[in-house]
């Protein structure tokens, strides 16, 4: 049988464990293997060899340049590209590329968000080769490069990215895991990650519409548009049949995907028109973090080759569903036992007990952080706003797990829901599995058969963020319970007493209702529990002093690296929503009012011309419109100058806090304000006169 397309694209542009396997002398191989798996420095022999081999397999498969890929606190990825060539005489040019290219990096970090890092220390910034994720090919217009993935950091080795964090968290879950591992015996662990498989949500739309809307072009999603007369209601485009157009988007994004070993799996329609996901298989967290960002970057790039846009924003159109993404995560030993599978007889699971207790105690004291994670200016249109998911942080655990809990809380834990008391003959299958697909779709942190799904993050956002937080906040149970049970007197006496104390203090966090409903804001609240409704609101939690303590102590994050972190997000907020604001600006005055005024223009010589030929006709239709577009020119005026007036108070503040404070404040609402008319207008002006494609055009005329 020969070889299926998969199999032959899978994995063609990366420099993975197979090619090293194929390429580097066997010595050579091995010690950089045992650098890898125990987390060693690269001496710098090693690296020169595997220099070489990653140049030659580059030129090989057409690549000119290199570039250290890296993810600033700008959320997106950086390169910059250096051509292989050295010159060997005058005349002649080599292509070269040693050790020390590929470990290190120094692009010119000025430009990048550092929150006064920079100034503080130094204004260099480095990058250093991330040996854990593979290196790969990208192939566009400007060639083949070899892309290194890289951690960012500056001259004192500040984190200045997404990166470094993350690659730290996992060697703090990794060190308090294991710690957990040894405790229930399990010696021959020697190492554990967190898997991750991030969901993808994104909108496709027609790229010369697209164009024709500045607010897609500057901002990413629509500032005006009014709601066409259909929307999602039907729940029609939900796994709807795919467009041509559409799979053949599809279909040359998976195989861009595979070409880089990226493991593609899932496609289909979403609930909003226009609205797709993509899911990949799970990798460890760095990787998929990585992945995840070439997926953002692919999508972009593959829907331009079919004449589309795909908007990653999180909220493209007012009125119907906006995207976001699942971060689905889970801790895996080297020896293949998933910390979060609960197994066949989950009630005796005790090491699954204590996971879930850690995890329960962690995401309850944590939850603002968890909240912050998610937090970007485009998630506000979500989160908190009457979409999926609500901005208050609760676990949905299932039934079965729910069970159990309940069982240990009152006294002692003796059956699992399948086995015992559902006697019900499916026992054939795990049923922990037919359980847990039983979803609660409105749970922002749920359960699902092995993994926890942290459903919150934005579409246009990093996951890099939220698996920071998680780890850490994970790492630091494990280590509080590890310093426990190896004191312990009485190994069993003393988990026991762990588990049960963590479910009964947390379990307020646990919540398997409907999370959009109005009473479970009012019963959140009545427990406790944080519902932080905005990005602004959620950003001081960066620099409170617990979460200073709780980053410190796992060696995630500095207090400096927090401050600067929160600077950067303030400076970001306030940013995007002055870009808005001044789009609007420009669109509402260039572009709408003065279709309004044309059009009425056209009523009044309507008006004055069927007087004239008919007096005694009814011109009432004509004149009512007029009206009605007169006052909403003039409440659209009004509007237009109070924005005006109030973002140029938002620029001139001089504290990053503050100008986002009142960005968030003064000038959102505002924008809504100017909004409004304008949305009523189009439903009443001409519709060839309407300088904008529609809703209807953009969601509906793919
Ligand atoms: P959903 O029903 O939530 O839409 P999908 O199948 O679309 O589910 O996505 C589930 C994601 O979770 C996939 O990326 C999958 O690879 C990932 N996943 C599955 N098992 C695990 C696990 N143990 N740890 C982390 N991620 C996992
Ligand atoms: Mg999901």
């Amino acid at each position: 049988m020969g070889t299926s397309t998969i199999e032959k694209l899978f994995g063609k542009n990366v420099f993975n464990d197979e090619v090293m396997k194929q390429r580097l002398p066997r010595d050579v191989y091995k010690s950089w293997k045992k650098t890898l798996e125990n987390g060693e420095d690269l001496n710098s022999d090693i690296a020169n060899v595997v220099a070489h081999a990653m140049k030659e397999w580059a030129l090989e498969n057409g690549a000119t340049h290199y570039t250290h890929w890296f993810q600033p606190m700008t959320g997106v990825t950086a390169e910059k590209h250096d051509s292989f060539i050295s010159a060997a005489s005058e005349s002649r040019a080599v292509l070269e590329f040693k050790g020390k290219e590929l470990i290190k990096g120094e692009p010119d970090a000025s430009s990048f968000p550092s929150g006064g890092l920079r100034a503080t220390f130094e204004a260099r910034g480095y990058t250093a080769w991330d040996c854990t994720s593979p290196a790969f090919l990208k192939e566009d217009a400007a060639g083949v490069v070899l892309c290194i993935p890289t951690a960012f950091c500056s001259y004192t080795g500040e984190a200045l990215d997404k990166k470094t964090p993350l690659l730290r968290s996992m060697e703090a879950i990794n060190k308090q895991a294991l710690r957990i591992f040894k405790l229930f015996g399990h010696d021959d662990v020697k190492k554990v990650s967190c898997s991750v498989g991030a969901e993808q949500e994104y909108f496709l739309v027609d790229r010369d519409k697209y164009l024709k809307r500045k607010d897609l072009v500057f901002t990413g999603r629509t500032l005006f548009g009014a709601m066409p007369p259909k929307g999602q209601e039907m729940d029609d485009h939900y796994f709807g049949a795919i467009k041509e157009r559409i799979a053949s988007f599809m279909k040359e994004l998976n195989e861009e995907l595979w070409k880089l070993g990226i493991l593609a799996k899932t496609q289909h329609n979403e609930v909003a028109p226009a609205q797709h996901e993509l899911a990949p298989i799970y990798t460890t967290a760095n990787i998929a973090t990585d992945h995840n960002q070439i997926i953002m970057e692919m999508m972009q790039k593959v829907a331009k080759r079919h004449n589309l846009e795909c908007l990653l924003n999180e909220k493209p159109f007012k009125g119907v569903n906006g995207s976001g993404k699942h971060n689905n995560w889970s801790i895996v030993s080297d020896t293949g036992i998933n910390m979060l599978d609960p197994g066949k007889k989950p009630h005796r699971n005790k090491l699954f007990h204590l996971v879930l207790a850690a995890i329960i105690k962690g995401v309850d004291e944590n939850a603002e952080v968890l909240r912050l994670s998610a937090s970007c200016p485009g998630n506000d249109h979500r989160l908190g706003a009457n979409e999926a998911p609500p901005a208050i942080i609760s676990i949905f655990l299932g039934e079965q797990l729910d069970d159990i809990v309940n069982q240990i809380l009152g006294g002692g834990v003796s059956s699992s829901i399948h086995g015992n008391d559902l006697d019900t003959g499916v026992h054939v299958l795990p049923v922990i599995y037919t359980d847990a697909t039983d979803r609660n779709r409105t749970s922002p942190f749920a359960f699902t058969g092995n993994k926890f799904e942290f459903r919150m993050v934005g579409s246009s956002m990093s996951i890099g963020d939220c698996n920071i937080v998680l780890n850490t906040i994970v790492a630091r149970e494990f280590e509080i319970i590890a310093d426990r049970l190896e004191k312990a007197e009485d190994f069993d006496t003393e988990l026991d007493e762990i588990i049960k104390s963590y479910l009964e203090d947390h379990k307020r966090v646990i919540f398997n209702g409907d999370g959009y409903s109005d009473e479970w804001v009012i019963e959140a609240e009545r427990r406790g529990l944080p519902n932080i409704k905005t990005m602004v609101e959620a950003i001081p939690y960066y620099t409170s002093e617990k979460n200073i303590d709780l980053f410190k102590s796992q060696g995630v994050l500095s207090e400096t690296e927090l401050e600067a972190r929160a600077e950067i997000l303030y400076e970001n907020y306030s940013k995007v929503i002055n870009i808005e604001a001044k789009t609007m600006i420009d669109m509402a005055t260039k572009q709408f009012i003065p279709a309004g005024i044309k059009y009425t223009r056209e009523l009044a010589s309507s008006i004055n011309s069927v007087r004239e030929a008919v007096p005694e006709a009814d011109t009432s239709t004509q004149v009512n419109i007029l009206k009605a577009v007169s006052t909403l020119l003039s409440e659209a005026e009004n509007a237009l100058n109070n924005l005006k007036e109030l973002d140029k108070e938002a620029e001139i503040k001089e504290n990053g806090k503050e100008r986002a404070m009142f960005f968030k404040e003064k000038v959102f609402p505002a924008m809504d304000e100017l909004r409004n008319p304008i949305d009523e207008l189009e439903m009443l002006v001409d519709k060839k006169d309407w300088p904008v494609p529609s809703y209807g055009d953009l969601l509906f005329e793919v």
